[in-house]
This record gives structure tokens, C-alpha cells and sequence, in this order.
């Protein structure tokens, strides 16, 4: 091949090229279907090809793309920034839009450090993050990452923000359980505020479930209310990453409403747009942007296409489609149904370990030993494996990281569309039945010691 848009190139073999989608389908060039349960990643949350996008990115265009955000602000951007305020009770009424969840993620991090210095405190600028966490790919998102894979070429430049243990109750870091565990994985946060001085924190940030580096993993209903109140204690922002888990997701607006739990600042980013166009944001209360507004009036941080009209109108249009089609309520109840299909499906195949998840947000562990949870032996790609199984079968899933060091352990999230119906989770259901079927053949002919 002479030319390539180096998407891909670490995949062998034939990369299928996409030729149109509509709805959870995607189709390729030679007419293959693709029931998409990972909505490409994460992302695609109102499905495929829908027209109103479409109409509403076309006149836009014919009114203006672009203007540069340093000299004018837009009608889309201002209105998009009222949408998020007004779905979010007018609690976030700040909003600082960028082009991608990584970007989004360094903002906030920018905004804590920003936040401190105006008050006079500029020593709090030390950020800390879990271990299982996937924040973005640029330096300042990746060394928030507890995510060793991704992490490891470039360690010698990131900064060591990961301190605090996953509330990964599949595998507990204290080995404890989780009904009694007193949430020491919560209690991990104190302690590395007391170990690095409540006066050099800034932030804490988590994602309210954690997505690529954990699969679907969902904390105990106690634990980010007792993170909450650490956070107040010693006066350390709460960033929520809801990258992954914001606009409906988890079948409710923010994933942190599941807990009743306000975060200081949030990012977004994925289903925000649902794929339509690349835009993130990072939003703020009130009490966040009040000190930079009485000092330097502005947020140090932004990009060229920050917060440009064409982004603003297409995110705009998605989130009214939200609202119109009542897709959070939708995508809580498909994923109760959902889920319940995966229980009883998992418990046919003695390679799965583990079920979780919120909503729409479902995450899959294999093991080779069910009872013992002994992961499949290091080297082997199960994860891999399973998805190109999967895509034979014309079904797309989300590979992710497990285990505690995010390496051993091999899982696929589920995540298709949130407007997915019945009949399509009823085959979504019966393709996947059919890759674990070929997958525990593939285990009895060439079992993996
Ligand atoms: N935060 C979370 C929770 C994510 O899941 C991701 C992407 N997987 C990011 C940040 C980074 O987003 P992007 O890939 O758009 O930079």
C-alpha cells in the first residue's frame, strides 16, 4: 500500500474499510454488517447516520464554522453552554469546550492548579489520581493514567499522579469484601493526602466508573460520597472524569447522580457529541471559576478549535436528541435488560469471572479458572482473541485492561448505542452467544496453560 491514514496499521492483516452506518449498524465496503456494542469507543450513543445531525451540521456550515475564540464567543457556543447548564440543574454554568477527552482532562487539571494560585495558595499544584484509571494520551492526561501499559514508554517524563487504589471489589486490593471493607480503597485517598500534605493537593480525579483500564468498574454505593468528604476535608478539588460515563451512559445525565455526589469540575467528551464531531469540555460551579475571575479573568489554557461554532452546533443538536427521545430513561432500562441477558449468558461458559457495570457501561472479565479467578497465563491475547471472534460474527466490542496491574487480566466492555432496542440487544445477544460458543471450542482444542 502506498498511502495509509495510519489509523491502524498495528492490526494484521485486511483492516475492513467502512462504508456507512445507521443506527447500531455499521457496514463495510463489501456489505458486512456490524452490530456496534461498543459504539465505536464509547462513543457513538445515539447510533449511526442519524439525519437531524446531519441538517443541523449543514446549516451551521452555511452560517459560520469558525471564528477564533480569543475574538469572538458564537451563538452555538453560548447556547451549547446553556444546554450543559441547564442539564446539569444549572449546577455546571461554566463550561471551557476542547476538541477531545484528553484535552478536556488536561484543562481541568490546568483549571485546579489555576483555581489555588489565584487564592494565594500556589504550593497546592500536586494532582492525585487511582491506579486503574484511563484519563487521555497527551502527558499531562497520561500521568494522571493508572494505566501501566500505556504508561510505560514514556514514565521518564510523566508525573507520578497515580497514588490510591481502585475500588475494584472483583479483586480487592486489601483482599477484603465488600460488605464489610469499611471502604479502605475510599480511605487510600486520606492517607496519600496526608502523605503529600493537604497544602500541595490540588485535585483528586477519578472517572465515577472506570472504563479502558478496568472494564465497567463500578464502585460500592458508599464510595465516592466518603471521596466527597475527603476531598472537603482538606480542601482538595474533586474532578470527575465522566469522559466515558457522562450524557446518559450509565442511564442517568452524570454517572456521579447514581450516588448523589457533586463533583468540583468535570470533563466530558465522547458521547457528548456522539461521535458527530470531536468536542470535549471541561465544566466548573460557581465556587471553581470565582477566584480566577476575580484575578486573571481568564482560564490559561485552549486550542485553535476550541469551542468553534461547527463542534458547538453538532454537539447541540446531539444532546437535544437526547432530550427529545428520552434516551437516558431508554438507556437505563435496555440496560437493565441488557444485563440480565449477560448474567444469564455468562453463566453458561466457565471462562467468564466477571459481570459489572452501570446502565449501558458493561464490562466482561475472563479467567481461566472461574473459582480461583486466575487469569489466562501472560502472553496470550485472550481479550484480542474474543473481539476478532466477535467481528467474524459481525458483532464490535471494546477491548479493556483488568487485573490490579492492568496487564494480566483480559475484558471487553459492552457499550452499544444507548438508543439500542429490544430486538437489537436480542441479537447483539445471540452473536455473542456464538463467539464464546467458537471461543470455549477454541479453549477445548488448544487448552492455554
Ligand atoms: N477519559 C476517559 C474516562 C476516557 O475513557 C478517555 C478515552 N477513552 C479519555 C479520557 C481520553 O479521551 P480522548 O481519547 O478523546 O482523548
Amino acid at each position: 500500500m502506498k498511502h495509509s491514514s495510519l489509523i491502524k496499521p498495528v492490526l494484521d492483516g485486511e483492516y475492513p474499510m467502512i462504508s456507512h452506518g445507521k443506527g447500531v449498524y455499521l457496514y463495510d465496503t463489501d456489505e458486512k454488517e456490524y452490530l456496534d456494542a461498543a459504539s465505536g469507543a464509547v462513543t457513538a450513543n445515539i447510533g449511526h447516520g442519524v439525519e437531524e445531525i446531519a441538517t443541523a451540521m449543514v446549516e451551521q456550515a452555511k452560517q459560520v464554522s469558525f471564528v477564533y475564540r480569543s475574538q469572538f464567543t458564537s451563538e452555538a457556543a453560548e447556547a451549547l453552554a446553556s444546554k450543559i447548564a441547564a442539564m446539569t440543574d444549572d449546577r455546571y454554568t461554566w463550561s471551557f469546550f476542547v476538541n477531545s477527552g484528553s484535552e478536556a482532562t488536561e484543562t481541568a487539571l490546568k483549571i485546579a492548579i489555576q483555581h489555588w494560585q489565584e487564592k494565594g495558595k500556589p504550593k497546592k499544584n500536586r494532582i492525585i489520581s487511582r491506579w486503574m484509571s484511563y484519563h487521555g494520551i497527551t502527558l499531562g492526561a497520561l500521568s494522571m493514567s493508572g494505566h501501566p501499559l500505556r504508561r510505560e514508554r514514556f514514565t521518564a517524563i510523566l508525573e507520578s499522579y497515580p497514588a490510591v487504589s481502585p475500588p475494584y471489589c472483583y479483586r480487592c486490593p486489601y483482599n477484603l469484601e465488600e460488605t464489610s471493607c469499611g471502604l479502605a480503597c475510599a480511605a487510600d485517598l486520606e492517607s496519600a493526602i496526608r502523605r503529600i500534605g493537604p497544602d500541595n493537593v490540588a485535585a483528586f480525579i477519578a472517572e465515577p466508573v472506570i472504563g479502558a483500564a478496568g472494564a465497567a468498574i463500578a464502585p460500592p454505593d458508599g464510595y465516592f460520597p466518603e471521596i466527597k468528604r475527603i476531598c472537603e476535608k482538606y480542601e482538595v478539588l474533586f474532578i470527575a472524569d465522566e469522559v466515558m460515563t457522562g450524557f446518559g451512559r450509565t442511564g442517568k445525565m452524570l454517572a456521579c447522580d447514581h450516588w448523589g455526589v457533586e463533583p468540583d469540575i468535570i470533563t466530558f467528551g465522547k458521547g457528548m457529541s456522539g461521535g458527530y464531531t470531536p468536542i470535549a469540555a471541561a465544566v466548573m460551579t460557581d465556587k471553581v471559576i470565582e477566584p480566577i475571575l476575580n484575578g486573571s479573568k481568564s482560564i490559561m489554557g485552549g486550542h485553535t478549535f476550541s469551542a468553534n461554532p461547527q463542534s458547538c452546533a453538532v454537539s447541540l443538536a446531539v444532546l437535544e436528541y437526547l432530550e427529545k427521545n428520552g434516551i437516558f430513561e431508554k438507556a437505563a432500562t435496555a440496560g437493565v435488560y441488557l444485563r440480565n441477558l449477560l448474567d444469564k449468558l455468562a453463566s453458561r461458559y466457565s471462562f467468564i469471572g466477571d459481570v459489572r457495570g452501570k446502565g449501558l457501561l458493561i464490562g466482561i472479565e475472563f479467567v481461566k479458572d472461574q473459582k480461583a479467578k486466575e487469569p489466562f497465563p501472560a502472553g496470550i491475547d485472550i481479550t484480542n482473541k474474543i473481539i476478532g471472534l466477535a467481528a467474524d460474527n459481525g458483532l464490535l466490542l471494546y477491548p479493556a485492561a483488568a487485573g490490579l496491574d492492568g496487564v494480566t487480566g483480559a475484558a471487553i466492555i459492552i457499550s452499544p448505542p444507548l438508543s439500542i432496542n429490544k430486538r437489537e440487544i436480542e441479537e447483539l445477544i445471540r452473536r455473542l452467544k456464538n463467539t464464546f460458543s467458537q471461543f470455549a471450542e477454541t479453549l477445548l482444542s488448544e487448552p492455554m496453560t
